[in-house]
């Protein structure tokens, strides 16, 4: 099998699965690692053709929650998610400050519901804001004066050197070409541009844990998980700079992970409440390196 990210064809079996999480079908993939880079995919990797069905209208990019309905929980973990919030974005938030006096253009590339967009555009008045989702066609009522959203691809007829932030959260995993796609970023991120990449965790504790029960494999619609040294390495390569590794503090990965090795048709009615508890747990994993997922920020190098 051949790695499709450094076209090494040395790679050793990891695990076979099939779609557990959406049940679209019971068919097998195969989940391969490279010994070069490190990176593991699937192998044969799907068509784009092939992966269209396993993206139903109920996966979570579309019902993401971002209305107030669920204040009530909100109110009772007020503190918690409080304390949570600012460990979480302190970092992240920290390196955004820098540009909140300036006008600057920013991007979330695979923004589902625009959740993200829409907090930050509440507290960046100045920041002109686009989104784009090709899975999210219901977003074109979210658009304001500074916030445009796009469905299809508009990547290509933006100038180059546009961007100064821009966002990827749990997109790369999904791609059939991430570095393709790192390279066409690159390009649209002004000098000094910052890239900020959020994805699974190859070498967490709950991988290692739970393998194929892992919630963050999400087969067949993953189809590359990296750690947070091999896309280190990979960015270095197409030169851009490591600002920062952010590793997640949530547990909702290795709570919902624990569910599916237990076969757990539906979440329990207290699973806020167990994720709540364990967070001190993921704590300590995030100070270890171990979480489920990182973020890491990097700078387009000149
Ligand atoms: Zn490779």
């Amino acid at each position: 099998m051949k790695c499709n990210l450094c076209e090494s064809l040395e790679t050793t079996f990891i695990l076979s699965g099939s779609d557990s999480y959406m049940k679209v079908d019971k068919k097998k993939f195969d989940i391969y690692q490279c010994k070069n880079c490190k990176v593991t995919s699937l192998q044969p990797m799907p068509t784009q053709e092939e992966l269209k069905k396993y993206y139903p209208s109920n996966y979570k990019v579309y019902t993401q929650d971002m209305s107030p309905n669920n204040t009530k929980s909100k109110n009772l973990t007020y503190f918690k998610n409080l304390i949570m919030k600012k460990l979480k974005m302190n970092n992240l938030e920290r390196i955004l400050e820098r540009f909140s006096s300036k006008k600057i253009n920013y991007l979330d590339y695979g923004c589902g519901n625009g959740k993200n967009i829409k907090q930050l555009s509440s507290k960046y008045s100045n920041w002109t804001f686009f989104g784009y989702d090709k899975f999210n066609k219901n977003i074109d009522n979210l658009k304001t004066k500074n916030v445009s959203f796009y469905s299809s691809n508009f990547l290509n007829n933006m100038p180059n050197d546009y961007f100064d932030v821009i966002n990827l959260s749990s997109v790369i995993e999904h791609i059939i070409d991430p570095k393709n796609l790192i390279l066409l970023l690159k390009k649209k991120l002004s000098k000094d541009g910052i890239l900020i990449i959020k994805t699974p965790n190859f070498n967490s504790l709950s991988r290692k844990m739970f393998g194929q029960h892992w919630h963050n494999l999400d087969i067949p619609r993953h189809l590359h998980i990296f750690s947070d040294h091999n896309l280190e390495k990979i960015l270095n390569e197409l030169e851009f700079t490591k600002i920062k590794i952010l590793y997640s503090r949530n547990s909702a990965v290795e709570v919902k992970s624990f569910y599916k090795l237990f076969n757990l048709k539906k979440r329990p009615k207290i699973h806020n409440i167990i994720v709540n508890l364990l967070n001190p747990f993921t704590l300590i994993l995030s100070l270890l390196k171990l979480s489920s997922t990182f973020t890491i920020i990097v700078k387009k190098e000149v």
